[in-house]
């Protein structure tokens, strides 16, 4: 499997290509700021865009869309319960074919409803829900999120294999990318044993920052 994880400009955002070495095929996921850059890297590797994936409908992951669905034969896709009329709308657990590989669908509400990861030949594409040592925003400057699914897609996630990648929406970590192993035991958030804890901590995060030195 081709894969590239790209800066794009915003909020620390990343953008990713995910492409299949036999049939060039490739998906675009969040290009974010910066689909120059993924368009002309995706050019350079003959990659054939299929698909432009949106993890969620905020505006600094779909910004890059239009970019692609302008200039290619793409299909952009994003959960059933998107605002955006995309052409492939998929459920939770859906597989779409690329090439010679399959990109699973998870549905992970909680920061917003209409979020999914992307699970391909383990890596798992994570957007806004879980970043490497921290989470995705709740509360009234994020319409419709929902602490509650939060922590049940992050408990969800904390299921799958801890082998698997963990790649971010943003830049917000240690490092660019993770494990579900890793996050399990270095992840505040992911530590908490119930949701109260969790709730807790989310109302106290901007402390616990400062006293465990995390920027
Ligand atoms: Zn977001």
């Amino acid at each position: 499997m081709l894969f590239r994880q790209i800066p794009a400009g915003g909020d620390r955002n990343f953008a990713y290509w995910i492409g299949d070495e036999a049939t060039r095929e490739a998906a675009i996921v969040d290009p974010s700021y910066a689909p120059e850059r993924v368009w002309t890297e995706a050019q350079a590797e003959r990659l054939a865009v299929r698909y432009v994936i949106s993890t969620h409908s905020h505006p600094d992951h779909i910004a890059g869309n239009d970019f692609f669905l302008e200039r290619t034969q793409a299909v952009e896709v994003m959960h059933e319960s998107a605002p955006r009329a995309a052409r492939r709308r998929v459920k939770d657990n859906e597989d779409l074919p690329l090439g010679n590989l399959r990109l699973r669908f998870l549905h992970t509400p909680g920061h917003i409803p209409d979020h999914v990861c992307v699970l391909a030949e383990g890596k798992l594409l994570t957007g806004d829900i879980l970043f490497v040592g921290k989470i995705g925003g709740t509360g009234p400057n994020f319409p419709g999120s929902d602490p509650r699914a939060q922590w049940e897609s992050l408990q969800r996630l904390m299921r799958l294999d801890p082998a698997t990648e963990v790649w971010p929406g943003h830049d917000y970590g240690a490092a660019p990318s993770s494990t579900i192993g890793r996050e399990i035991t270095a992840n505040p958030f992911l530590l908490c044993k119930t949701f109260e804890e969790f709730l807790h901590l989310k109302a106290n995060w901007a402390e616990y920052k400062k006293l465990h030195q995390i920027r």
